[in-house]
């Protein structure tokens, strides 16, 4: 009894088998078929995309590459990157007067033009820092470290709170003769200091429009601070040139993305 059952369950099973080689198999080949179909849509999917992605990418890149003013090298001198990363490797070898300041004897034509379109637009700029050699700024820092440890800091704590108000010697732009701190007279006339709400006023308005015209720019704009490592200064312009301040202001790049884009693109 027990045999006959077995007999049987394994006979229905060999049918169910017999049944299923017989007339599904095809389904299990086109099941295979339409699985191989389907991973070559998949991949012409997943190649087209890639594909026109390529070219679109190659375009933009070409298009960037025209993009940026004829000539530039990021080994041009009024290009040079001076930040907490990268120190003055040069010292200036031609300083003129300007006011009261130093700065050096290119930049100084440029500077002499955009102060005149300034006074025609009844702004009288002046200039409150330009050059300063990296010894002057070492006696500023130390000064800055001496009055921390007097306040009872730990050598490396004054220097690190000395940081927070001085550049490191040689770190400053001002090192390069190619910087300047630029207000005009109400302001210089209203303040011992300089702060960011300069931005807003008439002078400082018409600096951020008009200074790259002469080949001026903001250096430390902002929103770029986490790039530039300094907070805004709508007061501190560095000569970059006239073509690549128009291009950086255009764009809404600081320096340090500008010579990126340089460095990347430029041939
Ligand atoms: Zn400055």
């Amino acid at each position: 009894m027990v045999k006959k059952v077995i007999g049987v369950v394994s006979l229905l099973i060999v049918g169910i088998g017999v049944f299923l080689a017989l007339f599904h198999p095809s389904e299990g080949y086109q099941f295979s078929a339409a699985n191989e179909k389907q991973q070559k849509t998949e991949k012409a999917a997943v190649s087209q995309p890639l594909a026109s992605k390529t070219a679109k990418s190659d375009t933009k890149k070409q298009q960037a590459k025209s993009d940026l003013p004829k000539g530039i090298s990021t080994k041009d001198w009024d290009l040079v990157l001076v930040n907490q990363d990268h120190a003055v490797t040069a010292a200036p070898t031609d300083l003129v007067q300007i006011g009261n300041y130093e700065v050096d004897s290119r930049i100084a034509a440029p500077y002499n033009e955009m102060a005149q379109a300034a006074a025609a637009a009844q702004i009288n700029l002046v200039i409150v820092s330009g050059y300063r050699s990296i010894s002057y700024q070492e006696t500023l820092f130390q000064e800055s470290v001496n009055a921390a440890l007097a306040k009872g800091m730990t050598q490396a704590q004054a220097e690190k709170e000395a940081l927070h108000l001085r550049t490191k010697p040689g770190h400053s732009e001002h090192n390069t003769g190619l910087a300047m701190d630029v207000v005009d007279d109400q302001w210089a006339a209203a303040h011992t200091d300089l702060d960011a709400s300069f931005g807003q006023t008439k002078a400082g308005q018409w600096l951020k429009e008009n200074a790259p015209k002469y080949g001026f720019v903001i250096r430390y704009p902002d929103g770029k601070n986490k790039i530039t490592k300094v907070d805004y200064e709508p007061w501190h312009l560095r000569y970059v040139g006239k073509e690549s301040a128009l291009y950086m202001q255009q764009h809404s790049l600081c320096l340090e993305e500008y010579l990126d884009k340089v460095s990347k693109e430029a041939k």
